[in-house]
């Protein structure tokens, strides 16, 4: 098989952002392990980026693609090439009009280097019916779990909210196995206004490519949501396979680890003097932003939890009005605020760490599956509602702060003593214990899954097979 494969060509097209350039280069790394060819497609600010993380690669193994978003086209200025440049919500929309411009330079791409096969994102759902033109299989990737898939078709295409009469009012997203529980104040705005603009129009455009295109990638494994691979699959009608977690299949974290041995960050060093499983990490993501006075309940919640504690606050050093007084004072030694970023995952498999505040983002929810953490669940945004209802009712594996409504900025939504006792509830006691025993499984079914023989492992070959029959059956 490995000659053969290397003779496949994959194209992956990831949006302009670095939450979806991350996982498709991780997604490109792992078909390379297999000795495929691979070539990111990509704009010209975001190459120098991509090519500095692929140093360990040859250009026959990778190579980058660029094209340029015609962003003058839709009022834009040109050099605006990647998200993080539109600055408010009506350029997000801009942008997003401007990449349904691409077709002619993924043709043009088509034509010249002739992929086996095109991994592009679920915003790029128009380049499955270009694919068919050019008679190139499409895959389509959003990075996330085969329980969000679902939740979403489900309630896009049967409307539950629609069938109640209050915000609050609770209904069973029909046709999803486990009898799941939502509030229309728990879907997204734009699920809920009727709003219709490019970036609807696009997830309408998304559910439907899902089955005209050759098929989904999940960032998942199989044991983690085998119901719900299961129902994707089999009852929702789409083909798909599951490669995940990504992070742990392309050994990114063992990279990182030999990468930066000497400049370990103060956190760990701080971790290594607690006992195990007695710190809770808080983070929430790279995107979501807290007004100061909910930052002050967490400050407040966390202090009298009596817990260690490293909370990841998105705010610069030096502005430090949002604390209480003397707050850090008053922890020090058993909690630490780090400004900024952190190595997440580094943090999260360190053993000191027993649990961990997150906003249920895919990538983050998967990195404390695979590293065995219970979590302490509070969704703010995107699909996080959705996977906190698989990580606290599907899986047991995490207890939830009580967040109650979908919202772009956190206002000052959960109280302190909420807080105070989610917190407890997952670190400590007999409920804690029974979390973490479920939590410490899973981890070691990740692992077990991006293993040869396992079940992330085994899709990626039978997927590799069969673009190779395919290959084959279209030379005949
Ligand atoms: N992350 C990190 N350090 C931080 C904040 C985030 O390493 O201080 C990483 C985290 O490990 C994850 C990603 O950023 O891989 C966040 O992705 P996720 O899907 O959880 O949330 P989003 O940022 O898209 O809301």
């Amino acid at each position: 098989m490995g000659t053969k494969n290397q003779e496949l060509h994959i194209a992956f097209f990831p949006f302009m952002a670095q939450g979806h350039i991350i996982p498709f280069m991780d997604l490109a790394k792992l078909f390379v392990s297999r000795g495929l060819k691979a070539t990111i497609i990509t704009t010209s600010p975001d190459a120098p980026s991509i090519q500095t993380k692929l140093q360990n690669y040859s250009s026959s193994q990778i190579q980058i693609f660029t094209i340029k978003v015609p962003t003058a086209d839709v009022g834009l200025p040109e050099n605006c090439q990647s998200l993080h440049c539109a600055t408010t919500p009506e350029m997000h929309l801009q942008f997003l009009t401007a990449t349904g411009l691409l077709g002619p330079q993924i043709q043009q791409f088509f034509q010249r280097k002739k992929p086996n096969c095109l991994v592009a994102d679920m915003f790029f759902p128009w380049a499955t019916d270009l694919g068919s033109e050019f008679g190139i299989p499409v895959l389509l990737f959003q990075g996330i779990g085969y329980f969000p898939l679902c939740a979403i078709l489900c309630v896009h295409l049967y409307k539950p909210h629609l069938y109640v009469s209050s915000d609050s009012d609770p209904f069973v997203i029909p046709n999803l196995p486990g009898a799941i529980e939502l509030t229309r104040k728990k879907l997204p705005d734009f699920v809920t206004n009727g709003e219709e603009n490019v970036f609807t129009k696009l997830l309408g455009e998304g559910v439907k490519a899902q089955k005209q295109s050759y098929g989904v990638l999940v960032n998942s494994f199989y044991e983690l949501e085998a119901a719900y691979a299961d129902h994707y699959r089999n009852d929702l009608g789409i083909r798909a396979w599951h490669v995940g977690p990504l992070y742990l299949a392309n050994e990114r974290l063992v990279e990182e680890n030999k990468s930066s041995i000497e400049e370990q960050h103060e956190c760990i060093k701080w971790l290594d003097l607690k006992k195990p499983s007695s710190v809770i990490y808080v983070c929430f993501g790279s995107l979501a932003t807290f007004v100061d006075a909910q930052l002050l309940e967490i400050a407040e919640g966390l202090e009298a939890s009596e817990q260690n504690f490293i909370w990841v606050v998105k705010k610069q050093v030096g502005e430090d009005g949002w604390l209480p007084e003397g707050f850090e004072k008053r922890v020090e030694g058993r909690g630490l605020v780090v400004r900024g970023w952190a190595p997440q995952v580094k943090i999260l498999s360190h053993a000191a760490v027993g649990g961990f505040v997150t906003h249920c983002g895919w990538n983050s929810t998967l990195e404390a599956v695979a590293a065995g953490v219970p979590m302490v669940t509070w969704p703010i945004f995107a699909e996080q509602f959705y996977n906190e209802k698989l990580i606290t009712q599907v899986l047991g594996i995490g207890v939830c702060v009580g967040a109650k409504e979908w919202m772009r900025v956190v206002r000052e939504s959960v109280r302190r003593d909420e807080i105070e006792k989610a917190v407890r509830r997952a670190m400590v006691g007999e409920e804690a214990e029974e979390i973490r025993t479920r939590a410490r499984v899973y981890g070691e079914l990740a692992r077990r899954a991006v293993e040869v023989m396992g079940s992330s492992s085994e899709d990626l070959d039978a997927l590799i097979h069969e673009l190779l029959s395919y290959d084959i059956a279209q030379e005949l």
